[in-house]
């Protein structure tokens, strides 16, 4: 993708974005685009940085810990995790990362806080739910996302943030909405059961349906094709 490609496609992302907030007659600044950079050179994380994007999400740890390294000088840089973590890989996303979004497993948790270093803020987590009864995808069911919210609230270096999903792809809208709807009502219960907890970030959207996570209340849209165009799949 050419950097006016990249200019474009991040000012209509913005713009799908801030019409959606609208629509649901939500305030502008109540949902942060983050920019899904998996598969991407970091020229193009620089450029979309250059524009103003400062939010990044990536899957795959040894491509994006080469591309940190790369990318250093950008120091308002904001970096999630969004992909699946092994527990044998847990100290490459407390060491350099900002968020993870797709933590489902008490271990992991244990490891993450006892490997984040003194000098950093806690990592900002997300509990991946499975809110489409998938038996293959990964995360939570709603019964175990109380005891692992009540564990990982009790861990000092990690912060826990809100909840993440990704639904099964459907492109009917009212469809879509379905599982947004439910991973909102799951916050909404946590956040009753753990009132001092400051749960704010429903991590949902992507690409194909953005709109429909923000009409039910994602506070994080999660968009890679929609910013980067299409991925290499051969990377
Ligand atoms: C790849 C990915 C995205 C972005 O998907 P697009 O359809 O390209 O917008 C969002 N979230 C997660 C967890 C992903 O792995």
């Amino acid at each position: 993708m050419t950097d006016l490609a990249l200019c474009d496609a991040l000012a209509n992302a913005r713009h799908r974005l801030e019409a959606a907030l609208a629509a649901a007659d939500r305030t502008p600044d109540d949902a942060t685009l983050l920019a899904v950079s998996k598969t991407q050179p970091a020229a193009m994380i620089r450029e979309a940085y250059r524009l103003g994007q400062r939010d990044f999400g990536e899957n795959y740890l040894q491509e994006a810990l080469a591309k940190q390294t790369e990318l250093a000088e950008l120091s308002a840089i904001v970096w999630h995790f969004i992909g699946p973590l092994q527990s044998n890989k847990t100290r490459d996303v407390a060491e350099h990362f900002d968020w993870l979004h797709s933590l489902d497993r008490e271990k992991v948790a244990r490891r993450l806080d006892a490997q984040r270093p003194a000098g950093m803020a806690p990592l900002n987590v997300c509990l991946q739910v499975n809110v489409s009864d998938e038996a293959s995808k990964s995360g939570l069911s709603l019964a175990e996302l109380p005891a692992l919210a009540e564990a990982v609230l009790a861990m000092p270096h990690l912060r826990l943030r809100g909840l993440m999903a990704i639904p099964a792809p459907a492109t009917d809208p009212v469809a879509q909405r379905a599982p947004f709807a439910r991973l909102h009502e799951a916050l909404t219960d946590l956040r009753e059961r753990f009132p001092e907890a400051r749960l704010d970030t429903l991590s949902m959207g992507m690409s194909g349906d953005l709109e429909a996570a923000v009409t039910e209340g994602a506070t994080l849209v999660r968009l890679g094709t929609a910013i980067f165009g299409a991925r290499d799949t051969s990377a």
